[in-house]
């Protein structure tokens, strides 16, 4: 049994973008790799603005999310916190042996530029990581206006998770500083779960020379070296390149402005229906995350109830929330292929999951 998605990721995929993934498999030495490696690197520098190489990892986020954490953090890094995944950053720069501080915030609360100031004023740190949108809670962090802080510290290599942002709305990673932007293959890209995008600045890759432990398979110069031949450093996985190659053709079809304002569109459809509930949304007003909703449950929703509902009735995977508000909070996804008709019927089926699991 297959339950079409839902959820903010892994997010569903296309008949299409799966048909890709099985092109025929080709030597990750040969000439026809160097062609297809280097033939998505102009569409990827477009969509994160920027003239930097874009590196290709065979691994889910973390694994680069990790791998620049153990790049480019020598003296401190300074995590920002505000829900799971920015909360286990933390976490992951402790246990690679970093020093690590947390700026931390209540879930649902975006970060703050003038506590990074304050924080980066201290001189204790040369990095600092920051998720752009936190799934967990639905909140998008104001970038360009903590961006405009980390700036003026040229000591601190701004790292920064698109995971679920990329092609929702424009990052422009040059004009902004940010030195290392990366993102995932299962959100806002609509491709399996699998592998992971990054890119690096000139100043982050030359911290890095200067770094130990830096490993062998995230190490930043082990990628360059490789995309330097149209390569990778070990054996990619081939199939999502393909299918990268097929999602990158049609982001260029759609458009990448009519891109962005399908996302909002939807987005704002979302939020409609969500105060047509009665309900409201999870995250600090104003700080609502264009890329999916998170719904606060006011005590009147049995979300495990209308998940069960949803399979039972209309083949469909809900999201029930994440971590900590698992059942407090509900997500509503607009990442990916998502389109008008898909959105509307969905919460069509949650208007009926609604009806039939309300309890007063
Ligand atoms: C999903 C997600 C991750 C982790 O991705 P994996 O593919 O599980 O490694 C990291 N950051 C954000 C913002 C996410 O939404």
């Amino acid at each position: 049994m297959s339950f079409r998605l839902y959820i903010p990721g892994p997010v569903e995929v296309s008949e299409e973008t799966l048909k890709a993934m099985g092109t025929t498999m080709i030597g990750h030495r040969s000439p026809e790799f160097v062609v297809l490696y280097q033939s998505v690197q102009p569409a990827l520098q477009k969509l994160f603005y920027t003239q930097d190489p874009v590196f290709i990892s065979t691994s889910s986020a973390w694994g680069v999310m990790e791998g620049a954490v153990r790049n480019v953090v020598s003296k401190g890094v300074l995590n920002c916190m505000s829900g799971a995944f920015s909360d286990k950053w933390f976490d992951v720069s402790k246990r690679c042996g970093k020093p690590a501080k947390a700026l931390s915030y209540e879930w649902g609360t975006a970060v703050k530029p003038e506590d990074v100031r304050r924080e980066l004023a201290t001189g204790d740190f040369d990095a600092i990581t920051l998720i752009h949108n936190e799934t967990s809670t639905g909140t998008m962090n104001p970038l360009e206006e903590i961006m405009e802080v980390v700036r003026k510290f040229p000591e601190v290599i701004s790292i920064v998770d698109s995971v679920s942002s990329f092609t929702v709305l424009p990052i422009e990673k040059d004009c902004l500083g940010i030195d290392v932007l990366l993102s995932g293959s299962q959100k806002a890209l609509a491709l399996p779960p699998g592998m992971a995008l990054l890119t690096v600045s000139a100043r982050a890759m030359a911290r890095a020379s200067e770094v130990e432990g830096r490993g062998y398979y995230f190490d930043f110069h082990e990628f360059k070296k490789n995309h330097d031949k149209g390569m990778t450093p070990s054996t990619p996985v081939i199939s999502h390149i393909y299918a990268l190659k097929q999602q990158l053709a049609n982001i260029d079809k759609e458009g990448l402005e009519n891109r962005y304002a399908r996302h909002r569109h939807l987005n704002g459809l979302v939020r409609q229906w969500v105060h047509s509930k009665g309900l409201r949304l999870f995250p600090e007003e104003g700080y609502e995350s264009l890329s999916l909703c998170c719904v606060a449950n006011d005590g009147s929703l049995d979300i495990p109830a209308m998940n069960q509902f949803l399979r039972e009735n209309k083949n469909a995977q809900m999201d029930q929330g994440y971590g900590k508000i698992k059942g407090k909070t509900f997500r509503i996804n607009n990442m990916g292929n998502e389109s008008e008709e898909t959105i509307s019927e969905y919460l069509g089926f949650l208007d009926e999951a609604i009806d039939a699991t309300r309890s007063n």
